[in-house]
């Protein structure tokens, strides 16, 4: 009887020890994080990086009618010609580098152009530009069908997404050029043309990808998928092979309908420990309509992930958990379920701090050289990485500003920093550094983020950059359309200094 007694004892003794310490974490990190998201600044005021504070002339909503948008954009257009002011365009305002705004401009606030509607049988989904992923998604997923290429959260504008030209976790794929098969646009000269591969074609190319400086996008033909069921089947990789082990996994598989890798962060093995996850195709007897799920986000997971701040600790932690437990918990889930997820479910809730992206694009021969860069880069800022996230992307034939003119993997790092100038200071010169390991490297760096890269970076980055701020010069001589990024960068091409950062 003593015999059982102590063993019980024992056991309990032995789950608080185990238990204890997590748990005390987790209540430290709930205690300490705000009740509720940030509120998201109005279109024109700020962006998604919650630096850029800006005062506009005016910001104007634009109409979910398409005559009615059209009618209402024109006149803008006419009247910014005559009274030589400027036009900024803002979808979801996500960019982080002022792309959506200008000082004194007058705003376009796109998001109520929204209208949307499906082709079923060529696949094409006609939607204004305004609309979001998140409007989308549920209106595709009542149909059976699913978006073809787009970012890992649902928040961002077709209109926003398009000039980026932006990608996500479905792998072998390019950009999300390659899924628009047609677009309306108001350029600065007033006419309205329909681009394509085969019609305007020149202007299909620099609007793709071209961050709001050759007109207003207005609908836009993007092709779908049929909406699918997957189940994650996480491998665990050394990233310095990261190349080889991603086409190992994956090289003529029909199953792998998505696909992502993560590379710790964590102390105990920064940069040396990797998960590539893919999502495999799942025959199912569920319908592949209505699959959204009302699903309450995880509190554990907003635990999990924001713990790492500040914490060896918490950031090892994380890695444990996610290496052996993975992301999804083995569920079944449908490729809209997947890219439903809003990004304000782990964003910061302190007032005084801002989550930061960057994102690195690598040709695939080099990518394990340029972690091998990177590494002793991080080492040196020690700054605040939470994630590293990585995708491969196949060439880009579309666009003129392209990223991808080979199979590149992009290196998505989310980084917590202070609104501070001081913090301001150390996120450039750590970028910079990280943008010179991946020039070394063959590779580029990504365009909607902060805009810290020299002068000299950008254009080695971008060569094709002095051709596109041509054209830009050549559709829009009096540059109606105006934003910081062009600010920035552009005015390098027609000889001034670069102003703002
Ligand atoms: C949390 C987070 C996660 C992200 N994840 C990813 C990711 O997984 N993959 C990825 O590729 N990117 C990612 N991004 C970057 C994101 O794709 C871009 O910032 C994108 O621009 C967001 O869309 P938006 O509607 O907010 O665009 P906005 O920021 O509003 O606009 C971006 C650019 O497009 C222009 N524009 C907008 N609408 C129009 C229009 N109708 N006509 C002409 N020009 C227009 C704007 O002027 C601006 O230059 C992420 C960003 C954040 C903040």
């Amino acid at each position: 009887m003593r015999i059982k007694k102590t063993l019980i004892i024992f056991f309990i003794l032995l789950i608080a020890a185990a238990l204890g310490p997590p748990v005390v974490f987790f209540a430290r990190v709930w205690w300490r994080d705000g009740a509720a998201p940030l509120p998201v600044a109005t279109a024109g005021t700020d962006d998604a990086s919650r630096l850029n504070a800006n005062q506009p002339s005016e910001v104007i909503a634009i109409a979910s009618d398409p005559a009615e948008a059209e009618r209402q954009l024109s006149a803008l257009v006419r009247r910014a010609a005559e009274q030589g002011s400027h036009i900024s365009i803002s979808g979801a305002h996500h960019s982080m580098g002022g792309h959506t705004i200008y000082p004194e401009a007058i705003v376009l606030d796109m998001l109520p152009f929204n209208r949307m509607s499906l082709d079923e049988k060529t696949r094409i989904l006609t939607v204004g530009s305004g609309a979001r992923w998140s409007e989308i998604i549920p209106y595709l997923d009542h149909r059976g069908f699913a978006v073809a290429v787009m970012q890992s959260n649902n928040d961002f504008s077709v209109g926003g997404s398009i000039s980026v030209n932006c990608h996500g976790w479905q792998n072998d794929s390019p950009p999300i050029s390659s899924t628009v098969e047609s677009f309306r646009i108001l350029t600065a000269s007033g006419s309205i043309l329909r681009c394509s591969r085969t019609e305007n074609q020149e202007l299909f190319s620099l609007a793709l990808g071209g961050y709001g400086l050759f007109g207003v996008i207005l609908e836009v033909n993007l092709r779908v998928v049929p909406n699918e069921f997957y189940v994650a089947e996480p491998h665990r990789i050394d990233p310095a092979d990261y190349t080889c082990n991603y086409h190992d996994l994956t090289w003529g598989r029909s199953d792998v309908g998505m696909a992502y890798g993560r590379i710790n962060v964590a102390p105990n093995s920064f940069m040396q420990a990797g998960i590539i996850t893919l999502l495999k195709r799942q025959p199912t007897d569920r319908a592949t309509v209505d699959t959204l799920t009302d699903e309450k986000p995880s509190l554990l997971k907003r635990l999990v992930f924001r713990g790492g701040i500040g914490s060896d600790y918490g950031k090892n932690l994380r890695w444990w958990l996610e290496k052996h437990f993975g992301e999804t918990g083995g569920k079944l889930l449908s490729r809209n379920q997947i890219m439903n997820e809003p990004s304000n479910l782990y964003a910061t809730r302190d007032p005084a701090s801002t989550d930061i992206l960057h994102e690195y694009f690598i040709p695939g021969a080099r990518l394990g050289e340029f972690i091998g860069k990177a590494r002793p880069v991080f080492l040196k800022h020690r700054p605040e990485l939470l994630n590293i996230t990585v995708r491969n992307v196949e060439p880009d034939r579309d666009t003129f500003l392209r990223y991808a003119s080979e199979e590149v993997f992009g290196l998505v790092l989310l980084f917590h920093q202070g609104r501070d100038g001081a913090s301001e200071a150390a996120m450039q010169a750590l970028t910079r550094d990280l943008i010179d390991a991946a020039l070394s490297c063959g590779g580029r760096y990504y365009l909607p983020y902060r805009p810290h890269a020299t002068e000299e970076q950008f254009l080695q980055a971008y060569p094709q950059a002095r051709e596109f701020f041509a054209a830009k010069r050549r559709y829009d001589p009096a540059g109606i359309f105006e934003n910081k990024f062009f600010l920035n960068y552009g005015r390098l091409l027609s000889g001034q200094p670069a102003q703002e950062r």
